[in-house]
């Protein structure tokens, strides 16, 4: 069976915490492809985004060119109006056959507020979930429903090959908690370190770095930061 996993997220802009995550999954996971999908920005909140969708677009598409197993999924963007994860997580369950499992991947931050998430029930059992550790959150479990929590599979220092007998014997809809890799990088972090005109380079792949240069993005100070 075929193993893809999803990266959602507004990738504004992608950067080295978004790559590590993605090459660490993988090898530790044996996936066959990680899919980055950037996410829909409503009409009237675009005069607020702070890179457009066309600019965090190229700056993916850069950023993951050198990847074999690294995709870039258009769903999100050419949706008509503002698809949340429950919405493409069933568009991409219908594209993809029976013999292919996917995952969806979100940090630790995002995990913590999973029950803002409309249909949050519903979305963790659509496919399977990797919660990545990152600095500063922590791995919980107690802010889910006890069914919920019977789902969850903490791999927190398993080796690769012990994660990958889990999880091929593990029915799907799990929720595994992994440690595997945490990297001390934010979108936020680039953003300001943009706008302040300080070197990018230990932040996000160099073409990304050279990307945000030429183009200027992020050297105004943004708002709600
Ligand atoms: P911002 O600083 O603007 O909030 P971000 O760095 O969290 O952005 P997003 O594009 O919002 O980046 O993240 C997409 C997904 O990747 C989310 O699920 C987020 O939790 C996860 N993620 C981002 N950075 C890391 C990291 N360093 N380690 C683990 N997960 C991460």
């Amino acid at each position: 069976m075929r193993r893809v996993a999803l990266y959602g997220g507004t990738f504004d802009p992608v950067h080295n915490g978004h790559i590590a995550v993605a090459r660490a999954l993988i090898s530790f996971f044996a996936f066959d492809a990680v899919s980055f999908i950037p996410a829909y920005v409503a009409p009237h909140k675009r005069a607020a985004e702070v890179a457009s969708a066309f600019h965090r677009f190229a700056m993916l598409a850069l950023a993951t060119q050198d990847e074999e197993r690294f995709r870039l999924s258009t769903v999100e963007l050419e949706a008509p109006e503002r698809p949340y994860t429950v919405d493409t997580l069933t568009r991409l369950r219908a594209k993809f056959n029976d013999s292919t499992r996917l995952f969806f991947i979100m940090g630790a931050d995002s995990w913590e507020e999973i029950k803002t998430w409309r249909d949050w029930e519903q979305v963790l059992t659509m496919t399977d979930h990797i919660v990545v550790a990152r600095p500063g959150h922590t791995l919980r479990t107690d802010h889910v429903t006890p069914a919920i929590r019977a789902r969850i599979v903490d791999l927190c220092g398993a080796k690769a090959d012990e994660a990958r007998r889990t999880l091929g014997a593990s029915e799907e809809g799990r929720i595994f908690l992994t440690d595997v890799v945490t990297v001390d990088v934010s979108a936020t972090q680039v953003r300001r370190a943009a706008s302040e005109g300080r070197e990018l380079r230990s932040l996000v792949p160099a073409p990304v770095a050279e990307y945000i240069r030429k183009h200027g993005l992020y050297s105004n100070r943004l708002k709600g930061e």
